[in-house]
């Protein structure tokens, strides 16, 4: 049997200081292992229970997922048998990882409300919200990359979501155009994907560098302050990413709460295990204390890593998208 190869020793040495040393050598073991599968039922369209039934009769083992309700974990599925099935085929059902579930769930949308997706593509945590919302509302969802609005257009067409208005554009454009609108903002920020890697497949982790995670960041900057600024006073904001770096997490996070008093950041308690506080310092650079009050998902047999920290702002807005 052939070694795997090795994830860029940068990176793993980056995480080896990141992850808590309890939970180091899952968190390591989970780059060996298949994607974990699981996906979420449409509710705008099926019926969890139905679906479970279709999908059981192909010949996967389903499993409810009890702190998501209208998802379904498939463990050691095949993953074709999965994607190439009736309801994921159909809309009925979307392939999606338990992380990105839990962003919906800390942005907890609600019917009627006016809500925004500043990075969209290719529509997963988009139509999650939606069908929390029940099709009921607005929700504007903006991706400026063609292929992947034409995607994300697609996805939401399949899904019979009307609730959705999409926007191709540069999210960091958004803020200053419709400041102080929105009930609840999504920034599922474009990332340096680290959380993806995988030693089953090293394109994995072809594009990445600490300067791809240098360049990630400065966007990432730029699409959150706009959200903040789209985002109304009282309303709620979740920016979350798939990387593991602090640079992309906490830092984005620090600076704008160090550029604008009226934000906060809001306690959340994640529904799984295992995770670990926001970090508070990195690099030898001490970060915003509120910091800890953000969570990181760490990978496991079930999930890929995550970063997720809730925000809020009071009335006053600096304007500096
Ligand atoms: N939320 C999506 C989902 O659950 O399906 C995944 C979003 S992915 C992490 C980040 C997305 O941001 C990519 O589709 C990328 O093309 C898009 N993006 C890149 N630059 C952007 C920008 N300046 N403004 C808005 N979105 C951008």
């Amino acid at each position: 049997m052939t070694a795997l190869p090795e994830l860029p020793a940068a990176f793993e040495e980056r995480l080896r200081v990141i992850v808590p040393p309890a939970h180091l050598a899952e968190a390591l073991a989970s780059f060996t292992r298949p994607r974990p599968l699981t996906v979420r039922v449409n509710t705008l369209r099926a019926d969890p229970g139905a679906v479970a039934a279709e999908l059981t009769a192909l010949g996967l083992t389903v499993l409810p997922l009890p702190w998501c309700p209208e998802a379904l974990h498939l463990p050691d599925g095949d993953r074709r048998v999965l994607t190439e099935s009736a309801p994921v085929c159909d809309g009925r059902a979307y392939v999606q990882g338990q992380s990105s579930l839990l962003a919906t769930l800390a942005l907890d949308p609600r019917p009627g409300e006016e809500n925004l997706d500043l990075a969209a593509a290719p529509g997963g945590k988009t139509l999650h919200i939606a069908a929390r919302m029940a099709d009921r509302g607005r929700l504007a969802a903006i991706e400026p990359i063609r292929g992947r609005f034409f995607r994300l257009k697609a996805n939401i067409a399949r899904a019979g979501a009307t609730i959705v208005a999409l926007y191709q554009k540069d999210g960091r454009a958004v803020g200053g155009a419709v400041p102080d609108r929105f009930d609840r903002v999504l920034l599922d920020a474009p990332c340096s994907s680290e959380a993806r890697f995988t030693r089953l497949d090293p394109a994995s982790w072809a594009h990445w560098s600490p300067r791809k995670v240098a360049e990630a960041a400065k966007k990432q900057r730029g699409l959150l302050a706009s959200a903040l600024t789209a985002l109304r006073p009282g309303g709620r904001l979740v920016y979350c990413t798939c990387s593991f770096a602090p640079e992309e997490n906490e830092r984005v996070v620090s600076d704008a709460l160090a550029r604008r008093p009226e934000v906060d950041v809001v306690p959340w308690q994640a529904p799984i295990a295992p995770t670990q506080p926001g970090l508070v310092r990195w690099d030898g650079r001490e970060l915003d204390p509120r910091l800890v009050r953000a969570v990181r998902v760490l990978p496991n047999a079930e999930r890929d890593g995550f970063f997720v920290c809730v925000l809020t702002k009071a009335a006053a807005s600096a304007r500096d998208a």
